[in-house]
């Protein structure tokens, strides 16, 4: 649930002042050169197959830390995937706490899995420094190859800053000015939700693990056949909502515009007002 996935804005405050100091050092353009940092960092990093265990993992072990990224779950140095599995990795050397937990064994070698909806405190922060490492705030807020909101502009950046879709939704989300939520969902049940502070506050049709509302594009995608819309589709906002009903807002068109991920079997709605 969104409201357990909170990190108090002092923290996120501070992890996006370190990830953004340590991305201004090792980029190019918009690409956070990652290799770099686990150069410049003495971090041994082996890049190799571990089944299913993992995405990635640090581990603390005779005096040096080494991360582990694994092949068989689709990390590789070049692929977005992989490049977001290391830098959750370098989150947990960077983050105080974490390092200074593994080195001190209070915390334990933990297996990282790149999903996005992890709720555990520690892959909370390291998630959202991986974002701000790869996106730092004003590279993403001045980026203006394509400029108005879609689908397409989520794209553009996951391209540019060599990321994948998801952590483009995820950390734009958070950086944006406009109103924007976000439905991932598999098999016609809600996995997991965002939604940005401008976003109202409307309770929802739909409960996470349960169904999808099926008036959306998501949820008539799981539901009939033949309807995979893959273009910007006008929705009332009680199709996902149970708008206030003295709110202006309610009487807006909204937008839902789907992301189809075949590889992974997952949908993101992107929610956003006309
Ligand atoms: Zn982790």
């Amino acid at each position: 649930m969104a409201e357990a996935r909170i990190i108090p804005d002092h923290r996120k405050k501070e992890l996006n002042r370190i990830a953004d100091f340590v991305s201004s050092m090792f980029s190019d353009k918009n690409v956070t050169l990652l290799e770099e940092i686990v150069r410049f960092e003495n971090l041994n990093l082996y890049v190799d197959h571990y089944e299913n265990y993992f995405d990635g993992m640090l581990v603390y072990d005779d005096n040096e830390f080494h991360i582990h990224i694994n092949q068989d779950r689709g990390n590789d140095l070049h692929t977005n995937r992989g490049r977001f599995s290391l830098s959750h990795e370098l989150a947990h050397y960077y983050i105080n706490e974490h390092r200074i937990g593994l080195q001190s064994g209070l915390l334990e070698p933990h297996a990282s899995f790149t999903d996005g909806g992890n709720n555990d405190p520690i892959e909370l922060e390291a998630d959202y420094f991986a974002g701000c490492l790869l996106m730092p705030f004003k590279k993403l807020y001045y980026f203006d190859t394509v400029k108005k909101f879609s689908l397409e502009k989520i794209k553009a950046i996951s391209e540019s800053f060599k990321v994948s879709l998801l952590a483009a939704v995820i950390r734009y989300c958070q950086t944006c000015t406009q109103e924007l939520m976000f439905v991932v969902s598999r098999n016609n049940t809600v996995e997991w939700y965002d939604r940005n502070d401008h976003f109202p506050k409307w309770p929802f049709r739909f409960k996470v693990k349960g169904s999808l509302p099926p008036t959306t594009v998501a949820g008539e995608f799981f539901t009939k056949t033949d309807a995979k819309f893959t273009t910007v589709e006008e929705i009332e906002p009680n199709d996902w909502f149970y708008p206030f009903p003295n709110d202006h807002r309610a009487n807006r068109k909204m937008n839902e515009q789907c992301f189809y991920s075949d590889g992974f079997g997952y949908v993101i709605s992107l929610l956003w007002f006309r």
